[in-house]
């Protein structure tokens, strides 16, 4: 079983598309334990280095129903054996009674998951599927979220499918086979076309300057005035939150992307990753960590599907803050800038 789980866990890892960095997580529940993958693990390593966590599922359960943040910190120590420590997500994984689940940051569940007609969208596409399916609107990942979701379960039943507005997407199933085969049918079944762009500039070598360097995916986002405005309006989800500091910054006219970059963080104290020139194109800072450079991808990947004139939502800058200030949030960064 525990085989299983690392083998599809790699699988997806290794599919930008499904998921992107340490972003995302697997579990199996096996006689009274969730075996979760480490907070800061990357999917792609699961066959090659220690990626998954033992934690007693009673306990786990017990902590999302009575909210009990400090007992979760408790349970969520990092395992002295290994050093690792189990996925935010691990009380998610915990309430959900089928025995494997899989949650991806999967880029058309993220597009639909952002989306304002998102869930009817997802409602028609699941009963198409044939699955039992639910909207959670956004609510902080980790304890908030498990607790929304037991609450839900507990009116209206489980569901094998559900759309985390903002977020990504959660299945589950009896089996490891069963829960990749639907994860990829759930991804297949909210398919959106990726859109052709026309631009062709190749750089703007007045602009990039010292900290930051051309983006061709991103380039042709900052040239559609309605992209534009929807990828820089709010960060769309919370790892955008974590790993780039939120949205693409815009550059004023006359400002050289460092100079918007250090502009904005002056104002708010958070670094940019992007910085987007409306209508001329789009720069990354250079420093960035590979995981960075995987989320960098995955916004962009989002946005290319987003539908002409769709009404996109972003969070607000209060969710944003919580996720800036959580200490689960900070080990996942200071994981990720380890790696380098
Ligand atoms: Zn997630």
């Amino acid at each position: 079983m525990l085989s299983d789980l690392a083998r599809v866990t790699a699988e997806i890892g290794r599919d930008a598309l499904l998921t992107q960095g340490a972003g995302g997580n697997t579990s199996v529940k096996i006689a009274g334990e969730l075996w979760i993958k480490a907070s800061g693990a990357w999917m792609r390593d699961a066959e090659t280095q220690p990626t998954f966590v033992a934690v007693p599922l009673d306990e786990l359960v017990e902590v999302a129903r009575n909210g009990d943040e400090g007992a979760l910190r408790v349970i969520s120590a990092p395992a002295a054996a290994n050093g690792l420590r189990p996925s935010v997500e691990a009380v998610v994984h915990a309430i959900i009674p089928h025995r494997a689940v899989i949650h991806a940051h999967a880029i058309n569940s993220t597009v639909c998951a952002v989306l304002g007609d998102g869930e009817a969208r997802f409602t028609a596409a699941m009963a198409g599927l044939g699955v039992r399916s639910r909207y959670v609107p956004y609510i902080k990942p980790g304890l908030p979220l498990a607790a929304e979701i037991a609450r839900m379960n507990a009116r209206d039943g489980t569901a094998e499918v559900l759309l985390l507005q903002n977020h990504g997407i959660v299945v589950g199933a009896d089996e490891i086979a069963q829960v990749y085969a639907l994860l990829r049918a759930v991804e297949s079944a909210l398919t959106f076309p990726v859109r052709r762009f026309s631009h062709a500039r190749e750089g703007l070598p007045e602009l990039e300057r010292r900290a930051f360097e051309w983006d061709a995916r991103h380039a042709p986002i900052a040239c559609d005035a309605g992209l534009c405005l929807a990828v820089t309006a709010a960060p769309l989800t919370p790892d955008q939150v974590v790993f780039l500091g939120g949205a693409p910054c815009l550059m004023a006219d006359g400002e050289s992307a460092d100079e918007a970059a250090d502009r904005v963080c002056r104002e708010t104290g958070i670094e940019p990753a992007l910085v987007y020139a409306p209508g001329r194109g789009a720069m990354r800072r250079v420093s960035l960590s590979e995981g960075q450079r995987a989320q960098c991808a995955a916004l962009a990947e989002v946005a290319a599907r987003l539908p002409n004139g769709a009404r996109v939502l972003g969070l607000t800058p209060a969710q944003a803050r919580e996720l800036i200030d959580w200490e689960a949030e900070k080990y996942r960064r200071a994981a990720d800038a380890a790696r380098r």
